[in-house]
């Protein structure tokens, strides 16, 4: 599969070095950076989301930055989040949880050696202690899968004293569907997505079509089961499936929500949204865009040859 082949090709050379300085620091311009990730501020990001909230969407906003190996810059995520959630509060966004916050472990210390979890647990404990007193809730990423063992058991601990911590899972991963059993109980909330990490044969299925079967097999478990699914997909055939397994749960429109990524099939998302159904948009920000930017290149060559075309007309 050649698209496959592509995916991975773009998922290892976004690992290189060179070929990452190449980037970042190429002139590429802002319009084609900015058609995924709406600016570099906090206030960027706020008026994103401004705008979203008007045209009736909810939103999960994400500093952007993972896999930091260095305890000031984990410190630093954690303050951006925490300026992020009393911004959003002060512009009435937070209310409801219409606007929430996603938040990768790699970027609050999960990797800072031995003490990683408990770093990143106490940051994460910070922020979601700022969502709650701003009224709104916390996602945490789901990232490769060598950390899922350690994010579920972080996430499971949140919930301890935060119950409607999200959780994600993704669909390629053999182990998805008995984690969704797990997860499927009553408050929980659960982000279903396919994967956006390079993984190996042994834990994740590679093929396109089993890892679509998994994605609605695992849906099927979140819609029949007592928490609230959050359906992270373009996919139109996940999209129609969700939609008719929601009415065979006999769920309203208020039990489950759609999620995509900024930028990506937003007439979709406003049409989603139009037809009473829950539209959440994730929203990256900040200036560390590169992993970001080379996971959805990955996923569709339509992508790269967009931000190709950028980089060529500048
Ligand atoms: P794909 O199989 O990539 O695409 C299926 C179809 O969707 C395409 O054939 C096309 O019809 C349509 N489509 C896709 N892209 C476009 C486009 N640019 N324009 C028009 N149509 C398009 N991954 C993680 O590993 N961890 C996470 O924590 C995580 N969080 C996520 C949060 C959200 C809200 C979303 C939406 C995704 C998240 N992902 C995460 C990424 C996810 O795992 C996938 O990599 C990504 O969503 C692409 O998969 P897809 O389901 O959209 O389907």
């Amino acid at each position: 599969d050649p698209k496959a082949v592509l995916r991975q090709s773009l998922l290892g050379v976004s690992r290189n070095k060179a070929v990452r300085t190449t980037i970042t620091q190429a002139p590429v311009s802002r319009s084609v950076v900015a058609r995924f990730v709406p600016g570099e501020t906090t206030d960027h990001a706020v008026s994103a989301c401004s705008q979203l909230g008007s045209d009736g969407l909810l939103g999960t906003i994400d500093f952007l930055g993972e896999d930091t190996l260095d305890l000031q810059q984990a410190q630093a995520t954690r303050d951006a989040y925490l300026t992020l959630l009393a911004e959003l509060a002060e512009s009435g966004l937070t209310e409801n949880g219409r606007f929430e916050v996603s938040v990768k472990l790699s970027a609050i210390g999960q990797f800072l050696g031995a003490d990683g979890d408990r770093i990143a647990l106490d940051h994460a404990r910070v922020i979601c202690e700022a969502a709650q007193l701003a009224g709104t809730t916390v996602t945490i990423d789901m990232e490769d899968h060598t950390t899922t063992d350690r994010t579920l058991e972080s996430v499971r601990e949140l919930r301890t004293d935060y119950p409607w911590v999200g959780a994600v899972l993704q669909a390629y991963l053999k182990r998805t569907e008995a984690d969704c059993r797990d997860l499927a109980t009553e408050g929980s909330r659960v982000r279903l997505c396919k994967g956006a990490y390079d993984e190996p044969a042994s834990v994740a299925f590679q093929d396109k079509a089993e890892v679509d079967l998994s994605y609605v097999r695992c849906l099927k478990v979140l819609m029949e089961g007592d928490g609230y699914p959050m359906v992270a997909s373009h996919d139109p055939r996940i999209i129609a499936i969700a939609g008719s397994l929601a009415t065979r749960t006999l769920r309203t429109p208020d039990t489950f929500e759609y999620q995509m990524l900024y930028g990506i099939r937003p007439k979709e998302q406003r049409r989603l949204a139009a037809t009473g159904a829950q539209m959440r948009v994730y929203v990256p920000y900040g200036d560390e865009w590169y992993g970001y930017l080379m996971r959805r290149m990955a996923e569709r060559p339509a992508n790269t040859a967009f931000f190709l075309r950028g980089l060529a007309t500048r």
